[in-house]
């Protein structure tokens, strides 16, 4: 089903949580609403969920005005960060229990309880507790649950928050794959801005109640709409008046290019595969990231002579009154 918000404003009291926001999210989308705590992404879901109601504003959904229906009637499943689930009753069990309260057959219940236990991996696991799972095996019980009763949106906050962050990248790829399988239009609520370039097909940033952009995880980070995205996206640093990106900052060795800026190598960080390098300016300290084996092709060290310019067509965003250049050994990064 198609989802489509248009000018939804919400208070609480004097509050703004959601300010003129309008989304349109086509049929079997995988939708990532991202931004930073208390930017509104949480109260979005719910308006769409229909836990909560928009001040002004309407939500479509299917080409139907839903705004004023209840939750029980918009054939929405959720998942919450900390899920709840029936601590008494099997993995089965619980999985089964949207259809059990729909009185459906007894096969046709065990018959998709099966299907969406492998679906979710968790066939050997049936007959355990919820206590007996680990936290993603947990989430993934929820996911199956929510799935259960075949909703035609998907709503999932935070969906794996509460866990560390191995499970975290193992059970986005698992999201990825799943929802390539289904087809459900989904929308997950994140912070995590590498959560969200990696899953969504389209992010809808979000920050103190507004949209900053909407766009596929390309356009975010190749044409960020403003300061704000680009910082959100990934880390930044500043050359002359510009905020880049640490990758998009080249250097050579030697200070003859007329069209560079000279520098000197200040520092130098190796972790992993990267190499930060942070050139002094005179002026400002700049971040350049690059690999070991393009850090080992230059040659460099620290105090050696370098030009500093920016690849052509990165990303480029003018730094405003009140944005700080990177400052030695530090990363701006939000979030
Ligand atoms: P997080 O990532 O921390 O969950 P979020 O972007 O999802 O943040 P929301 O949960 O939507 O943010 O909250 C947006 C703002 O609205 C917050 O400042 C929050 O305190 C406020 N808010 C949310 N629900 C209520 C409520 N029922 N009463 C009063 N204020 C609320």
């Amino acid at each position: 089903m198609s989802i489509e918000i248009t000018g939804v404003s919400k208070r609480f009291g004097d509050f703004v949580a959601l300010e003129d926001v309008s989304v349109s999210i086509p049929t079997g989308q995988l939708t990532a609403l991202l931004g930073p705590s208390g930017g509104g992404k949480s109260t979005l879901l719910r308006i769409i969920a229909g836990l909560e109601y928009a001040d002004t504003g309407t939500v479509g959904i299917e080409g139907l005005d839903a705004t004023a229906l209840p939750a029980r009637k918009r054939g929405v499943g959720f998942v919450f960060q900390h899920y709840a689930a029936f601590k008494h009753l099997s993995v089965r069990r619980n999985v089964a229990f949207g259809l059990e309260i729909r009185k459906r057959p007894k096969d046709e219940v065990r018959r998709r309880v099966d299907e969406l236990l492998a679906l979710v991996h968790l066939e050997q696991f049936a007959d355990r507790l919820p206590s007996q799972l680990s936290g993603g095996q947990r989430q993934r019980m929820a996911l199956a649950r929510a799935l259960a009763v075949e909703p035609k949106v998907l709503l999932l906050d935070e969906p794996f928050g509460a866990l560390d962050a191995k499970v975290r990248k193992e059970l986005r790829e698992w999201l990825r794959r799943l929802h390539d399988e289904v087809h459900v239009t989904t929308v997950f609520v994140t912070h995590d801005q590498e959560e969200a370039l990696e899953v969504a097909d389209e992010i809808v940033v979000i920050n103190e109640g507004r949209v900053e952009q909407i766009g596929t995880p390309d356009q975010l980070y190749d044409e960020p709409a403003n300061d704000f995205v680009m910082r959100f996206l990934g880390p930044v640093t500043q050359l002359g008046d510009q905020l880049v990106r640490p990758h998009d900052v080249a250097l050579a060795p030697g200070a003859d290019d007329p069209d560079a800026v000279a520098g000197r190598v200040a520092r130098v960080v190796r972790v992993g595969f990267e190499v930060r390098v942070e050139v002094s300016t005179g002026e400002q300290v700049v971040l350049a990231t690059m690999t070991r084996t393009e850090f080992l092709r230059l040659g460099l060290d620290v105090g050696a002579t370098v030009s500093v310019r920016v690849v052509p067509g990165a990303p480029v965003v003018a730094a405003g009154p009140g944005s700080s250049s990177v400052r030695p050994g530090l990363e701006v990064r939000a979030g």
